[in-house]
């Protein structure tokens, strides 16, 4: 198989760290649509919402999704990829969708080992631990019903991308 293999889940669930590492692992190509948007916009996540809303933001987010998906690529995607309908039929369309599911203590440690990495205002304001838990509260099933396959993805990078090797040969043999 040479299809997109898309990552979809919360933000800190390893997205782009996992895509990297799978990508090698594969000789796959490698996208990642928040930084196809900082690249293309020129702006952060967060200016981008502050100029011109998340409705601005989500529209982006879709076209950035077309425009990395190609044959033979990993695909990080933002966290918020699945709100949409049409992304989420858009991924399930064109390649492997796979969820990256870790529970929310696990990214509340990443996100506060590493508060800058999102680049991102906070959705609601409250501390980081409750916005991640109401976040993922409402996500969870969206990331469940777009996924081909779900994860756990708690572990080393390199014992996740066994994981889902595993999974796509399973599922693609
Ligand atoms: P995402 O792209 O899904 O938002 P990232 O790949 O940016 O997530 O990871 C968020 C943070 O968590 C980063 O600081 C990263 O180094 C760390 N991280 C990612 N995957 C793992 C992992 N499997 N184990 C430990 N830390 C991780
Ligand atoms: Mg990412």
């Amino acid at each position: 198989m040479n299809q997109p293999i898309y990552l979809i889940g919360a933000r800190g669930c390893g997205k782009t760290t996992t895509g990297e590492a799978l990508a090698r692992a594969l000789a796959y190509g490698f996208a990642d649509t928040d930084r196809w948007l900082r690249e293309h916009t020129q702006m952060t996540v967060a200016e981008v919402v502050e100029k011109e809303g998340w409705p601005g933001f989500r529209a982006r987010e879709s076209e950035a999704l077309q425009a990395v998906t190609a044959p033979a690529t990993v695909v990080a995607t933002g966290g918020g990829m699945v709100l949409r309908d049409e992304n989420r039929e858009f991924m399930r369309a064109h390649g492997v969708v796979i969820y990256l599911n870790v529970p929310v203590e696990v990214l509340a440690q990443r996100l506060e080992a590493f508060p800058e990495a999102g680049q991102r205002p906070t959705l609601t304001g409250k501390p980081v631990t409750e916005e991640i838990a109401d976040v993922l509260a409402v996500r969870d099933a969206l990331y469940r019903e777009c996924a081909h396959h779900v994860i756990d993805a708690a572990d080393a990078p390199a014992v996740i991308v066994s994981r889902i090797i595993d999974a796509l040969q399973v599922a693609h043999a």
